[in-house]
């Protein structure tokens, strides 16, 4: 789960890493008290789970109080479209006000897990600033990488080493290491997905502040972090996934025209190469999930054919814990609760499979079913 900025910067902050002084605003008022209270300048940030903000527009310098205010009032209740959003943009209800930071350096710095090295990696590069994708692609040279070993945990070495990487003056190795070390340690102690700083400053006067904060929490450890759990924005999420995981349901929008459900990850990832063999696009992934239930079907159903971008419907279940008739079951009642205008595919095997099809048939709703999966791609392909 992405949380914002000035709560990644209050996370990191609390494991000893320094962040510029400044606190939230939700009015232009409140901007402009903050920023007299720092002194005049300030830094004014939109506040909205999406990189890119700078170069759109939601990252500025101002001068003194009432410019503060006002470029407060131009973001707050607008919809801030970045890089990393979608084109209606994302809500922006928060701006953090901040002392503005001396740049003579700009560095990039995260902690993720690399899932084929089974561990945590470092990765940093002198090129801070700029997006890490671009770096990666077009001067990959510049990025180091320096995996954790998870039962050893961060050693000053490995901050060593990513310091001399990044070719820092050799007084800032030290206060480098305890930057690095804090932020690993919050990586792990809070079970996060992704610690991001970009950038992290070197100021004018030698030390270390991270300028920009990025964190994702990993929302199976939730259970154990309550404070994690209690910076959801609900904002800032896509409405029909939103809906959507809600209800239990894992839906992630995607940009093609054939809504899909499927039970299972793996199978949804296969269904989706199908789509793509007959030369289609998944207009979504969607899994109900191994036991999903009458209700989780036909609300995944709901969500699926209210997308506008939907044409048509493939269905893909492998019946287990989630048995056909159910899954049948959960289509008929939900095909009856919403307006389908685009011709639905149903695949299925498994558990009760014949019951289900029985189901479909008796029904007085319309729906090809598919005699195994590559009748369903050719369906997908032929029906209109
Ligand atoms: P992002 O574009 O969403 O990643 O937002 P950032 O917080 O990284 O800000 C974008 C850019 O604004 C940074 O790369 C800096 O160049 C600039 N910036 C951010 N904070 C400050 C600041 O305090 N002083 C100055 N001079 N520039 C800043
Ligand atoms: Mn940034």
């Amino acid at each position: 789960m992405k949380i914002h900025e000035y709560q990644a910067k209050e996370v990191l902050k609390s494991f000893g890493v320094a962040v510029p002084n400044g606190r939230v605003a939700t009015t232009a008022d409140e901007a402009r008290a903050i920023a007299e209270e720092l002194g005049g300048r300030a830094v004014v940030k939109a506040q909205v789970h999406a990189g890119g903000r700078g170069k759109a527009g939601g990252v500025k310098v101002v001068a003194n109080p009432d410019e503060a205010a006002e470029f407060a009032a131009g973001l707050l209740g607008s919809n801030l479209i970045t890089a990393q959003t979608g084109p209606q943009g994302v809500p922006v209800n928060t701006v953090l006000v901040e002392e503005p930071v001396d740049i003579a350096q700009e560095l990039y710095l995260s902690v993720t897990v690399d899932g084929a090295a089974k561990s945590p990696v470092i990765i940093a590069s002198a090129a801070g600033g700029m997006e890490i994708e671009e770096i990666a692609e077009e001067s990959p040279e510049k990025i180091t990488q320096v995996h954790i070993d998870p039962l050893i945990g961060y050693q000053p070495f490995v901050g060593r080493r990513v310091a001399a990487a990044l070719e820092l003056d050799a007084a800032l190795a030290r206060p480098f290491g305890a930057l690095l070390g804090g932020i690993v340690n919050a990586f792990q102690n809070k079970d996060l997905n992704l610690v991001e700083i970009n950038p992290l400053v070197v100021t004018g006067d030698g030390s270390l502040l991270a300028a920009d904060g990025k964190i994702d929490t990993d929302e199976n450890s939730h259970f154990r972090h309550r404070d994690l759990a209690e910076l959801r924005d609900a904002d800032q999420e896509d409405p029909l996934e939103r809906n959507a995981n809600d209800k239990g349901v894992q839906y992630v929008k995607l940009d093609g025209d054939v809504g899909c459900m499927v039970n299972g990850a793996g199978l949804a990832m296969a269904t989706m190469d199908v789509i793509a063999q007959v030369g289609h696009a998944p207009a979504n992934f969607l899994d109900v999930g191994g036991g999903g239930t009458e209700e989780q079907v036909a609300e995944a159903f709901k969500i699926i054919v209210s997308d506008p971008d939907v044409k048509k419907v493939l269905i893909n279940v492998f019946g287990g814990i989630l048995r056909c008739d159910v899954l049948a079951n959960g289509i008929v009642s939900a095909y009856k609760e919403v307006d389908v205008n685009v011709p639905i595919i149903v695949r299925m095997t498994g558990t009760n499979a014949e019951e289900g099809a029985e189901i479909l048939r008796n029904s007085d709703i319309t729906v090809a079913v598919a005699a195994d999966l590559n009748d369903a791609a050719t369906k997908v392909a032929e029906i209109n």
